[in-house]
């Protein structure tokens, strides 16, 4: 036996049942199509990068984020999607031992992280609207807690009022995961990032900009909680390819994200409509997916998939149960989905 970490044994590898599906909305990535800037940067990518290092610390989508986020280059980290960012925070603000808390239900990485660095998770329910219960979070004592608006996998957006009590009484880091914001209705919370010491808030290019496969995120913070963020991440974590892409769709196809998320949110809501037809009660939502509580979900998925259509279950969520969860796209793709849901109730 090869000694290996202790804490890592009973860590499994992520694989959400992936049968390659003819329509996949298991991801709630974009589904319209590659943003046109990064298919142009793609076809003229030069040789180069692919035999050189990039940037150690992605400069050049540092100072594009930081013009669309409206803050110094120093506020901004990029990391290998989002994920990584919210993993090297976890790592740099906490020693192994340390309690993470989180919001729950919330992103399924969130306690695997804690696990990985070895902290302790301090998963918190969410309250029966949804909004995060703002005492609860603080009476762990964590040095770093974990908020996520829009949250996935419940859609739910939270309040304003229980963010800020949570930010100005928190000991430490809030991390603010807005991985759905660009569907949301509201401001979201980049302004706490720009304006409060101990906030971070995480965006990626994996969702409304369509660049999943090219694995690029960014967070917002002080330049003190970024520069640590910066240390644990490590050099090297983009690609120049990943970088130029990214820097290409935030400059020049806002408009095609903006349409695109536009389309998303009609469809949701579509979608809505026609679940809520078949006696389901799917949860209100600010991304691009819908959450509907559904008893036995897990059986009801695998039907789906022998459909040829792949959507996310999910099995004794807190405060939720079974549920399915249902990215939104193109309608002819959501209303293949449709049908196999109504084949699959039966
Ligand atoms: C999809 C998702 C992310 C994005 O992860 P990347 O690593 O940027 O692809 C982050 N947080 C949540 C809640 C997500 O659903």
């Amino acid at each position: 036996m090869i000694p290996t970490r202790a804490s890592y044994r009973d860590i499994p590898l992520y694989s959400p049942a992936k049968k390659p599906c003819r329509v996949d909305l298991s991801d709630n990535t974009n589904l319209f199509g590659t943003p046109p800037a990064a298919e142009r940067v793609l076809r003229g990518a030069s040789l180069r990068s692919v035999t050189h290092y990039p940037a150690g610390y992605s400069p050049d989508l540092r100072r594009a984020v930081a013009a669309y986020a409206g803050v110094a280059p120093e506020a901004v980290a990029t990391g290998c999607g989002s994920d990584g960012l919210i993993d090297s925070a976890v790592r740099a603000f906490l020693e192994p031992g340390e309690v993470l808390a989180f919001q729950d239900p919330t992103f399924v990485m969130v306690p695997l992280y804690s696990k990985m660095n070895g902290v302790k998770a301090a998963p918190v329910p969410l309250r029966p609207d949804f909004d995060i219960d703002a005492d609860a979070l603080l009476a762990t004592g964590a040095k770093v807690i974990y908020l996520c608006s829009p949250n996935n996998p419940t859609g739910t957006a939270l309040s304003r009022a229980a963010v800020e009590r949570v930010v100005e009484r928190a000991p430490g880091v809030v991390i603010i995961d807005e991985a759905y914001a660009e569907f949301a209705s509201g401001p979201g919370f980049l302004d706490l990032a720009r304006t409060r010491r101990n906030v971070l808030v995480t965006r990626t290019f994996s969702k409304a900009y369509g660049l999943a496969g090219m694995r690029v995120g960014w967070a917002v913070g002080a330049p003190e909680v970024v520069a640590e963020v910066e240390k644990a991440r490590g050099p090297y974590m983009l690609t120049t390819l990943s970088e130029a892409m990214a820097i290409a769709v935030l400059t020049e196809d806002q408009g095609w994200v903006e349409a695109r998320a536009r389309e998303a949110v009609e469809n949701r809501e579509r979608l809505r409509g026609a679940l809520v037809a078949l006696g389901l009660k799917p949860l209100p939502s600010e991304g691009n997916f819908l959450m509907v509580p559904l008893r036995g979900a897990p059986k009801v998925a695998e039907r789906m998939r022998e459909r040829d259509v792949n959507v996310r279950a999910f099995q004794g969520l807190t405060g939720v149960g079974d549920a399915l969860r249902i990215g939104s796209g193109p309608w002819p793709l959501l209303e293949a989905a449709l049908a196999a849901l109504r084949e699959s109730l039966r």
